[in-house]
């Protein structure tokens, strides 16, 4: 078959490494607008705040706190905090972040990084304070209780970073087929055309792209991958880029129509 006359892109041509930017940031930037401040999300984290305010106030107030470690200073430590969070969370939801003032932003900032220190010296006093105390249980109950909630939801909120890292690294592939059916204008590849496309068996000394573009993984020796015609370097695993030409008939590297 005749290659095309056309002199290919570079492999740091701008052409191929905006292409694969824009492929990676498109699907970044939906997992990053999910969560970025949207107003249900703060309302959803008022809500949470509201809670554990309520629960520290009543238990506080309303109950025993009268015990061997001082636990009732860990609860009044984190109930200012989630204070803290309150409020910071009433103004970016009263006030976008994106239409805050300089100095506001500055303020906000300030006071979540003062929260987060004191969050963290909090957190280690009242696992030490926890951990030592044998007869907080007996003494004061409720008290206790709320102490060892505050302090999983803590190992939680930590782990929370590692987790969302996982998530987002296992929801990509997804998220990008997700977009390409999201992408309206665009045509399938037929049958015929999928079957006409080079099929090879990844040799790491022949071929020069060493990576596939749309699950994001580097090819293993003997991987069957397919070669587009664009580009002998434009090449995918079979099944990614199959499962991409059902949508989308153009390369996903150069988006050249297929022939
Ligand atoms: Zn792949
Ligand atoms: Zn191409």
């Amino acid at each position: 078959m005749d290659q095309p006359q056309q002199e290919p892109p570079s492999e740091s041509s701008p052409l191929v490494t905006d292409n694969r930017t824009a492929i990676r940031n498109s699907a970044l930037q939906a997992v990053l607008q999910l969560s970025d401040h949207s107003r249900v999300y703060l309302a959803i984290k008022f809500l949470i705040s509201l809670g554990k305010i309520t629960a520290c106030l009543l238990i506080l107030f309303l109950t025993s706190t009268d015990v061997e470690k001082p636990l009732d200073t860990f609860i009044y430590i984190m109930l200012s905090i989630e204070c803290v969070y309150a409020l910071v969370t009433v103004v970016n939801f009263s006030i976008p972040p994106a239409e805050q003032h300089f100095r506001l932003k500055r303020t906000i900032s300030l006071f979540e990084y003062l929260a987060l220190l004191t969050y963290i010296t909090g957190h280690i006093l009242g696992n030490i304070w926890f951990y030592s105390c044998d007869s907080c249980f007996d003494d004061a109950r409720e008290l206790t209780i709320l102490s060892l909630v505050l302090i999983v939801l803590g190992y939680i909120y930590m782990c929370m970073p590692c987790l969302l890292c996982c998530c987002i690294c296992l929801c990509l592939p997804v998220l990008i087929i997700a977009l390409m059916y999201a992408n309206p204008g665009q045509h399938p590849a037929t049958e015929e055309q999928i079957s006409k496309l080079k099929v090879a068996s990844f040799n790491s000394t022949e071929h020069i792209n060493k990576e596939c573009v749309i699950c994001f993984a580097a090819f293993e020796e003997n991987d069957e991958i397919m070669i587009l015609n664009c580009d002998v370097r434009h090449s995918f695993h079979s099944v990614c880029l199959k499962k991409w030409l059902r949508i989308n008939n153009t390369c996903p590297i150069c988006r050249k129509p297929l022939e």
